[in-house]
């Protein structure tokens, strides 16, 4: 249960000042919450200095003044398309007021003639006057003073004015109730940082442009506080899943030696030291939680294929989980055989296996007739019942969360589970997502890849790059086209990739085919399939190829507008090809004006093929936030914590974690207690019930 003195925090936003039903939507889309606190968490990202007030005949046009004027006449426009006036002045000069689409009575009563106002906002001349449009404020002189202070300017939303917004924010953090400290006193010391509450109320009341860095004491210790509660969360976690007895899974080494033998190649390296860590982990009897991160094409199909083979070898059952229907298709054609040559019973269950089909997979799965199954998320589904589940390995892409993980494990006893992801995720964000996870990293790619060569065009050159494909189609190869994301909507995307298809059969003929989002799957399938056997030349595509697609023949890739693809993204498209011994080239054409970031992220690629720091690169130029689209992805979002800023913070967070709970598992002292609250404030609520005594 959330602790009392939090209740005014997580009070709905309708009880805040000015925000009603309809504000409070407005409000949940712009804060991503509905309650006060997502008021507190929404910090200024600039400022409006009011402290400027000279008298008028002294005013520098274009910058924002606050001044004391006398009211003197109104003038009212004879139409509606020219604006209401007041004139005013003091003792140096006058000053005009101007307004457009305004009723005469309101400005009357706010700037009755012949009394004192203080006015702010921007000051401008026109035709040698100094004017003022649409005041900011207008308030009494004995305001003048309280007016002339440095505002702070928040991000908006469509139809959220800033004074609406500063309002309501205002009043959230007047409410800031005074909380235990959770901090260590040593470090707070150390650090110079102020009082939770306190440091809330200076986040949101700058006085100069450089107290908005990031990097200011009291914003360093609201990342630091949610970089707390989210080691703490994910340590507590950890605990109870070590304390829970898992399960010894010691195979006998006789399939995994059957599938060796039955491969054409041998394992690289780091496939063998990845096999060997797994099997090691799966052998000791706590749960495994591990992460086997790998390039795409760095051979993780076969690792994960000796890992569920533990699983068999030693009695259970175990199920590859893909994101989608074509990986998941895909990973099945490429085990079958290896299973085969094991003498491994494998199935596949998709969301398209219906009927009796299904029934007679599902009635082997409960029998133990099947020893893997491969699948996509139509696996926890609920009528789906193993005999034995043992292992589960899931091949993540960032598409599925921590939520989908624990439904399929919740299908077996102490179930061990791998993670497989083709993005490597950098340190910091794995860190934050699943703590000390432990993880295996191919890092060494099959042998006698060759480089792929990478070319950045503007798309002006289209025609000649459509010359140099046919040149390429012509000598044998086969071409990868991605046309990217046009919009949010799949539509337009869609008439993107048929206009290109359209234009591209002009060259090519019946040798071009196209795969999209909302094509059938069947009608996918046969697509791919003809593109695999090499009937279809250049394969026109939106980014459904973008995940785990192999045809090793393939070994051009043209991605269109490639600076609205992210970098992540870009690597992943890239790895479709260089997957056979042929070379491989990939084009990224561009469309000008390119930002920064854009320039940064083409030259990165043109550089390398690491994903390992591609991943890290990703991550500087794009801040965590926006990373792998975290949100759907199960990855933490933050608040206060900016892992690109903060990233020096999370080691100490985690550090301070573990000291914390070995001294005080229960989090049951003075210190725990106020951590609790810690917790309950960032909503780690299920992290709490992990305590026993929670
Ligand atoms: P990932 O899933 O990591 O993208 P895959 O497991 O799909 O990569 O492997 C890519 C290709 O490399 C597959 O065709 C696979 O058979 C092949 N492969 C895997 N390991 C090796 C190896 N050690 N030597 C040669 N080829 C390999
Ligand atoms: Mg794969």
């Amino acid at each position: 249960m959330r602790p009392e003195i939090l209740f005014p925090l997580f009070a709905p936003a309708t009880s805040l000042p000015g925000v009603g039903p309809r504000f409070a939507k407005l409000f949940e889309s712009l804060l991503g919450g509905p309650a006060v606190i997502d008021f507190c968490w929404h910090l200024p990202s600039g400022i409006i200095d009011r402290r400027y007030g000279p008298p008028l005949a002294q005013v520098i046009p274009g910058r924002i003044a606050t001044l004391t004027v006398q009211v003197d006449e109104h003038r009212a426009p004879p139409n509606r398309r020219q604006p209401y006036r007041v004139f005013c002045h003091d003792d140096s000069g006058s000053l005009e007021l101007v307004f457009f689409h305004v009723h005469g009575d309101y400005l009357t009563r706010a700037l009755p003639p012949g009394q004192t106002r203080v006015v702010s906002g921007k000051v401008e001349i026109f035709h040698d006057r100094l004017e003022m449009t649409h005041p900011d404020h207008i308030a009494r002189p004995e305001e003048a003073e309280s007016l002339k202070s440095v505002e702070p300017v928040y991000p908006l939303t469509a139809g959220l004015s800033l004074k609406v917004v500063s309002k309501a924010i205002h009043a959230a953090v007047e409410r800031l109730p005074i909380l235990p400290e959770w901090l260590d006193t040593a470090q707070q010391r150390r650090e110079d940082w102020p009082a939770w509450a306190e440091a809330l109320r200076q986040a949101h009341s700058p006085h100069e442009e450089a107290e908005l860095s990031p990097l200011t004491p009291p914003r360093r210790r609201l990342a630091y506080d949610e970089l707390l509660a989210n080691q703490l969360a994910i340590a507590l976690v950890r605990d109870r899943q070590l304390r829970q007895k898992g399960r010894s899974l010691k195979g006998s080494g006789h399939l995994q030696e059957k599938v060796l033998t039955s491969l054409p190649f041998a394992l690289t390296g780091s496939q063998r030291q990845a096999v060997a860590e797994i099997t090691a982990d799966m052998a000791a009897d706590h749960r495994m939680l591990r992460l086997l991160q790998g390039d795409v094409g760095s051979g993780k199909t076969v690792v994960a294929l000796l890992a569920m083979l533990v699983a068999v070898e030693a009695g259970g059952q175990a199920a590859l989980m893909a994101p989608t229907e074509i990986l998941a298709r895909q990973h099945f054609q490429t085990l079958a055989p290896l299973a085969e040559a094991a003498g491994v019973k494998l199935a596949l269950l998709t969301g398209r296996d219906k009927g009796k089909a299904r029934a007679a997979i599902l009635a082997d799965l409960a029998s133990g007739g099947l020893d893997i199954v491969v699948g996509t998320h139509a696996l926890f589904q609920e009528d789906v019942g193993f005999r034995d589940l043992a292992m589960v390995v899931i091949d993540e892409q960032h598409r599925f969360g921590v939520h989908q993980r624990l439904l399929l494990t919740g299908k077996g006893q102490a179930v061990d589970v791998l993670v497989m992801t083709a993005t490597p995720i950098p340190r910091t964000l794995m860190l934050t997502a699943y703590g000390d996870m432990d993880d295996s990293r191919l890092t060494e790619r099959p042998p006698g890849r060759q480089p792929i060569e990478t070319v950045t065009l503007s798309l002006d050159r289209l025609e000649e790059v459509a010359t140099a494909i046919e040149r390429a189609v012509k000598s044998g190869a086969q071409v990868y086209w991605i046309c990217p994301l046009v919009e949010e909507s799949e539509n337009s995307d869609l008439a993107a990739a048929e206009d290109r298809y359209r234009a591209l059969a002009r060259h090519f003929g019946n040798r071009v085919g196209l795969v999209h989002g909302r094509m059938k799957g069947p009608e996918k399938d046969a697509v791919m399939a003809r593109f695999a056997a090499g009937e279809i030349a250049v394969l026109v595509a939106t980014t459904v190829v973008e995940v785990g697609v192999d045809v090793p023949a393939a070994t051009v890739m043209v991605i269109e507008h490639a600076e609205r693809f992210g970098l992540a993204q870009l690597h992943q498209l890239r790895g479709r090809v260089g997957r056979g011994a042929g070379k491989s080239s990939c084009l990224l054409l561009w469309q000008g004006p390119l930002g920064e970031t854009a320039k940064a992220r083409l030259q990165i690629l043109r550089e390398t093929d690491d994903g390992f720091r591609i991943a890290e690169e990703d991550l500087r130029l794009r801040g965590a936030g926006e990373l792998l689209g975290t949100r759907q992805s199960g990855l933490p979002t933050f608040h206060m914590a900016d892992l690109a800023v903060h990233g020096e913070l999370l080691g100490a967070a985690r550090d301070d974690a573990r000291l914390i709970l070995d001294k005080d598992p229960e989090l049951a002292g003075e210190r725990g207690q106020a951590l609790r609250v810690l917790l309950y404030l960032f909503e780690r609520d299920a992290a709490v019930k992990f305590l026993r005594s929670g």
